[in-house]
């Protein structure tokens, strides 16, 4: 029997309804049992209390998953339904996402902690408007027509792959989900998807409305389980020709791994950061001080692109930090339910009791703590926003990923300084420049190694925008018309119209 969520959303959430549906895996259009009848727990992050169980799928479940979805992709989807098909069930999933809107943001409060209102106004809204994007390309997928010579008509068809690995984090389950169903399925491609353990329920709702968007039965499978288990079947499946990762650089590196050993799969790779924002003497300094909180505390700080070494120039150090210390101590910390909250608590204990590590050696490596550095309330996962002054270079807390609300502040003279700073990272997935001198915005951006550059903003994303990593923080692209090349194969076909035969 598959396992079942049924809980009723009270105050302080604005939502008030009963999410009642099946938290089993997600094959062929229904819902069953894993293999081997396991379930695995999920909690509530703000008060560390259980919440359901979820089925635990097995390698022998993503075997069964990827043998059904290549029956669809055969029989009633890849080239056998037109693009304008997949579009608009693709504009079906987006309508019913933002449909039930509001329960998907409470699930997603429930199971990962995040704040109900940016659920809604970010990760649904966003979900919707990613799904719906692609909606919109699924019938412009084309190739080109080749001119070679007068002997020869040539062109490219740009066709699905076939069955596609999908395996996503926790930090934005609903809206890492809409990065990887939408461009996959615009494509034409058929998708075995494993979410994270620790916040399966909103892509299991989402199960729901993919059937009722009227999805063929095998399009989308979507497997919960363990990394070890599922995502590593998913890595090493014969059968699978392309896999999608997003989550930390060192389980990135396993998914290579295992393309390099079995059948070399396309894999593509969204990881982890450690993204400065520079901060120019002449930015508009009270924007600047709103959008850098911003930029780190968002999602708790749990985002891959997150703002986590903030430098400031000389001439405004002083200034900056004063304001910024006191901008922190107003963002409010607390129940994800509540309406006013910014910052609800980490994903789980594990991410708690890292964060504080970091937290800890930041304090015995002997950088200042200007404000934070301890839990916040008296049970669930929660951290105080924390930020951390005279750092030095070789700091933990200032060359690892720490995924969680703490930010270092360091200084920096001029750009020369400032550009071996902010390059002295293996990760590069993101940065900022604030500055109102343009063209040195424009200099910098170009000088800085990272797959996004911001210009007096942070953590701006938009569905028509690729977002990628440089160096070790990604292989590929996603977002945008970038994200089409993932899932096509492209096919060149030559047509002798003149040529004698040799
Ligand atoms: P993680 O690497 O631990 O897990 C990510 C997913 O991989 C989960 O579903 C997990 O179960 C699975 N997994 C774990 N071990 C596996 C294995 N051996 N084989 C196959 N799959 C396995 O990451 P996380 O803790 O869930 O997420 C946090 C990380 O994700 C951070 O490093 C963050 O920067 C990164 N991230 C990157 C982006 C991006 O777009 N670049 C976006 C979100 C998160």
């Amino acid at each position: 029997m598959a396992t079942h969520l049924k809980y009723t959303f009270e105050a302080p959430c604005p939502y008030k309804g009963t999410a009642d549906f099946s938290t089993g895996i997600f094959i062929d259009g229904k819902f069953t049992a894993g293999s081997e009848g396991k379930t695995i727990e999920v909690f509530n992050p703000t008060n560390g209390k259980k919440v359901c169980d979820i089925s635990e799928g097995t390698p022998a479940d993503v075997d069964t998953a990827v043998k059904v979805a290549h029956r669809a992709f055969q029989t009633s989807w890849g080239l056998k339904v037109p693009g304008s098909e997949r579009g608009r069930l693709l504009m079906r999933l987006a309508d019913l996402i933002e449909k039930n809107a509001e329960e998907l943001a409470a699930i997603e409060a429930l199971d990962n902690g995040k704040a109900y209102s940016i659920a809604l106004d970010f990760d649904v809204t966003q979900s919707a408007a990613v799904i719906r994007y692609y909606g919109g390309w699924a019938d412009k997928i084309q190739g080109k027509t080749i001119e070679v010579d007068e002997t020869k008509f040539a062109y490219t068809l740009h066709e699905p792959i076939g069955v596609v690995g999908q395996i996503i984090p926790w930090n934005f389950p609903l809206y890492m989900l809409s990065w990887k169903l939408g461009p996959a399925l615009a494509c034409g491609n058929t998708v075995v998807l494993k979410t994270s353990e620790f916040t399966p329920l909103s892509a299991l709702r989402v199960c729901t409305l993919i059937n009722e968007a009227g999805f063929p039965p095998g399009v989308v499978n979507i497997i919960t389980g363990y990394g070890q288990t599922v995502g590593a079947a998913i890595a090493n499946h014969m059968d699978i020709e392309k896999v999608a990762f997003t989550g930390s650089t060192l389980v990135g590196r396993s998914i290579l791994k295992a393309s390099a050993n079995t059948n070399l799969k396309k894999t593509t790779l969204e990881l982890g950061g450690k993204s400065p924002n520079i901060i120019f003497d002449d930015c508009n300094l009270e924007d600047a001080v709103k959008w850098t909180a911003f930029g780190i505390m968002f999602n708790h700080g749990q985002c891959c692109c997150a703002g986590s070494r903030v430098y400031v120039q000389e001439g405004i150090y002083d200034k900056f930090i004063a304001s910024f210390a006191a901008h922190i101590k107003t963002l409010k910390v607390g129940d994800p339910m509540d309406p006013d909250t910014f910052q609800g608590p980490q994903v789980s204990q594990i991410q708690y009791d890292r964060i504080m590590g970091y937290i800890q050696s930041g304090k015995e490596e002997g950088a200042t703590l200007l404000t934070g550095g301890e839990r916040h309330g008296k049970e669930g996962y929660f951290i105080q926003p924390t930020v951390f002054t005279d750092v030095k270079p070789n700091m933990k807390i200032v060359r690892e990923e720490i995924f969680g609300p703490v930010v270092v502040v360091v200084k920096f003279k001029d750009e020369d300084d400032i550009l071996h700073q902010a390059n002295d990272t293996f990760y590069g997935l993101a940065a900022a420049v604030f500055s109102r001198d343009i063209s040195r915005a424009i200099l910098v951006a170009s000088r800085l190694q990272a797959g996004t550059v911001w210009v007096n903003c942070y953590n701006k994303l938009h569905p028509q925008v690729p977002f990628g990593g440089y160096k070790q923080s990604g292989v590929g692209r996603e977002l945008g018309e970038y994200a089409l090349a993932n899932y096509c194969n492209i096919k060149s076909v030559q047509i002798n119209i003149g040529a004698p035969a040799p």
